[in-house]
């Protein structure tokens, strides 16, 4: 581990000043970050803990929440709101990692946590993302676990987060503080598809923290799931993951949203299928066009192409059951 200064943030302004500074970087629960660090994969000057900050659950509006970054993942899983309104979220949280490390890991964490792809981790290796312009080893290695989609010639990792599957199936919005101001983005609009630079990961600024993150009310607590399948029932990140909400209109598909995990650089939103599902009546049918529609652009590489039909066909079996409670059409 490269040696490093460590401050405990007083409140938001001392935090912004401090990560401001050449070679810092924010600690939430340490869950990744300190992996890295023990690496040498990151080598931060200055550890500026926020662990104490942003932490408050609130209500936001009428139904929705405003989740600080601060809050533990096991806090916001065991919510009593988060659980009534926004289900989808506790689930997608429980369903990742221990107890352990949802008890330690922060949501502003859980959504900067970095690839575990294994050859990022091994500096026998090359990765671009390690060090660009080194190549990728994923590519003509093992890459059972890699992206099926929206992957570059540079980079084929994948995002690991399932509350982050969650949240942009939701149309989360992280609100974001920096020496410029505060933002305010949708989640899906935070993590970036690797392309020649997959060492930029983010749209974050230097120096920029994340706050909280927005729920806004919707009509989806009743018909909504995270599915997650993966090489052990516990611990494993996601093969794929499916988060999957309907809002139907007698057998008719008034709103659909579906996100996956395990397949690309980031939470994938599926605009795709759910354009395909919006107005038509819920049978098996639908649900297959809308998973073919949406993985039509897939591609897989030598170890991950079993994916490819594994995404079709939990999608297909997330809506099936979601719409169960009325009368499908086949
Ligand atoms: Fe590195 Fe990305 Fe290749 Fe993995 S897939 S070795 S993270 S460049």
């Amino acid at each position: 581990m490269t040696p490093f200064l460590y401050e405990r943030a007083a409140d938001g302004r001392a935090a912004l000043s401090s990560g401001a500074r050449a070679g810092a970087s924010f600690l939430g629960g340490g869950t990744n970050l300190v992996d890295l660090m023990r690496e040498t994969i990151a080598r931060p000057t200055l550890l500026v803990d926020v662990t104490g900050l942003f932490r408050e659950i609130e209500d936001h509006g009428e139904g929705g929440l405003k989740v600080g970054a601060g809050a533990k993942n096991t806090a916001v899983a065991s919510d009593s709101r988060v659980r009534q309104r926004f289900p989808l979220l506790s689930q997608a949280i429980l369903a990742g990692a221990s107890a352990q490390i949802r008890n330690m890991a922060t949501v502003g964490g859980n959504v900067l946590q970095r690839t575990r792809c294994a050859y990022f981790y091994d500096h026998a290796a090359r990765c671009n993302k390690r060090k660009p312009g080194a190549g990728c080893d994923a590519i003509g290695g093992f890459n059972r676990a890699h992206a099926i989609l929206g992957a570059s010639p540079s980079c084929v990792a994948t995002h690991p987060s399932d509350m982050c599957v969650a949240l942009v199936a939701l149309d989360a919005t992280v609100s974001v503080e920096g020496g410029n101001g505060a933002r305010e983005l949708p989640l899906a609009d935070l993590h970036r598809l690797p392309g020649e630079t997959p060492e930029i990961e983010t749209e974050l600024r230097h120096g920029e923290l994340i706050t909280a993150v927005t729920l806004r009310p919707n009509a989806f607590a009743a018909r909504s799931s995270y599915r997650k399948v993966r090489d052990r029932a516990s611990y494993a990140f996601a093969l794929v993951s499916v988060a999957a909400a309907l809002e139907l209109d007698g057998n008719r598909i008034k709103d659909a949203r579906l996100a996956l995990g395990g397949v690309a650089h980031k939470p994938w939103r599926a605009h795709a299928a759910e354009a395909a599902l919006r107005g038509r009546a819920a049978s098996e049918a639908a649900f297959a066009e809308a998973a073919e529609a949406e993985l039509s652009s897939a591609e897989g590489l030598r170890h991950n192409a079993f994916k490819i039909d594994l995404a079709k066909r939990v999608i297909v079996d997330s809506f099936v059951k979601l719409a169960s409670k009325e009368e499908l059409r086949r």
